[in-house]
């Protein structure tokens, strides 16, 4: 979950993890395959967690609701109770049911109960591109997926595609693949972000890439830009092209960084057997035991600034995920360095296609047009030098 996801400031999120068990086993998963078991939270145990939650949430707030696994939906018949009682009751604020999945586990049944609830449920498909990055990455082909159902069902939601080292070669085909045979991101939107029908792309985190995957992304990148500019392509560029680079602000030493997520302090996560976790990326599932005994010492309401990263010129943006940084770097504060070259990359891509988009741009800028412009102009040379620093010491060898 990232910063857009909690718009709110009164807004809250309770993950459920219902059970530890899922039917694929993706090249990039961060939950450790050896620590699954058969455990699943009990319907008695998600009322009682959901109520302490509502009640953390204050007037005119919104608790989202995640229900995680695995794959949440490999248990049907929890599933579908626990979301009958929620629905059934009276809540002091308003909800809504998050659900993530692999969509393959989704049978006639199952999508009549969805349609049928779909004003109180969102499912976001994770789904990696074309077939044959979806079978590299998840093993499953593309005919085991109603993608249809999940586009009329949720049509604004988009979905979501995840990079691995081996499908960071495909990216420009699978993006192409989404937006021309699957109709993903049609109509383009000025509005940054994940907009509506939109694809979220973005790399695993917790894999190993190097300078082989780097020189992959970089050639797909500029495919993409080439993609986006050209007449009649008039899709909406899938987020890994579309940030919001106004967030990072010309300073070069910003006063403060918010944190990225609400891991530990907007957010609660609960494990099969009730026990607390500041998020999911927190679980047993997927730290090392000696990291699960000292999640008590950090405090996620504090700051949460990496010094090392300081001098950074996307430092605001940088999409840094808490949890991966403590598996990575036994800190969840110190950020994974491994894969600054890619982010840096990406910002650098997304400088150049924002910019010669709005250089075409025939009608007036609006205000964040010309500050975007402004961001532009003060962190492109800095990448520009880090990205001629890394290459110099890592020369293209593939
Ligand atoms: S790209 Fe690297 S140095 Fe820059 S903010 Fe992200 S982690 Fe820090
Ligand atoms: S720490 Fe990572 S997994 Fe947890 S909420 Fe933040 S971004 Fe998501």
């Amino acid at each position: 979950m990232d910063k857009s996801e909690i718009l709110n400031p009164n807004d809250r999120s309770v993950t459920l993890i219902l059970s530890h068990r899922c039917n694929l086993n993706c090249s990039y998963c961060y939950q450790k395959h050896e620590k699954r078991d058969n455990s699943s939270m009990s319907l008695e145990l998600a009322q009682e967690l959901l109520k302490k939650e509502f009640a953390k949430v204050s007037p005119g707030g919104n608790l989202g609701i995640v229900l995680m696994g695995g794959e949440p939906l490999i248990d049907w018949s929890l599933f579908k109770s626990i979301c009958e009682w929620i629905f059934s009751q009276e809540w002091p604020v308003s909800y809504r049911v998050v659900v993530s999945t692999n969509g393959t586990l989704i049978t006639d049944e199952i999508k009549d109960w969805l349609r049928k609830h779909k004003d109180k449920i969102i499912l976001g498909l994770s789904y990696d591109g074309n077939p044959n990055m979806q079978e590299a990455n998840r093993h499953t082909g593309r005919f085991n997926i109603d993608l249809d159902f999940f586009l009329e069902t949720w049509g604004r939601q988009g979905i979501k595609m995840t990079l691995s080292a081996e499908t960071i070669g495909d990216l420009s085909n699978g993006l192409k693949y989404l937006h021309e045979e699957c109709e993903m991101g049609r109509g383009y939107k000025s509005d940054i972000g994940m907009n509506e029908n939109s694809i979220s792309c973005n790399i695993a985190y917790g894999i190993d890439l190097g300078p082989k995957e780097y020189y992959l992304l970089k050639r797909e990148l500029t495919k993409l830009i080439d993609y986006y500019l050209a007449d009649g392509k008039d899709f909406t560029p899938a987020t890994i092209l579309n940030m919001d680079l106004s967030y990072c602000p010309p300073e070069v030493n910003p006063a403060s960084i918010s944190k990225y997520c609400g891991v530990g302090t907007a957010m609660s996560c609960y494990d099969t057997d009730g026990s607390y976790y500041p998020c999911q990326y927190f679980l047993p599932l997927t730290q090392p035991q000696e990291n699960i005994e000292r999640i008590k010492e950090f405090d996620f309401s504090g700051d949460v600034a990496d010094p090392a990263c300081k001098n950074c010129p996307i430092e605001t943006l940088c999409p840094t995920c808490y949890g991966n940084n403590f598996a990575r770097t036994g800190n969840p504060f110190v950020r994974d360095k491994s894969l600054c070259p890619f982010f840096k990359l990406i910002f650098f891509a997304n400088c150049i296609l924002q910019t010669r988009r709005l250089l075409k741009k025939e009608t007036e800028k609006t205000n964040k047009e010309i500050y975007t412009l402004r961001v532009v102009e003060k962190i492109y040379p800095r990448l520009l030098n880090d990205i001629e620093a890394y290459e110099k010491m890592n020369p293209e060898n593939i």
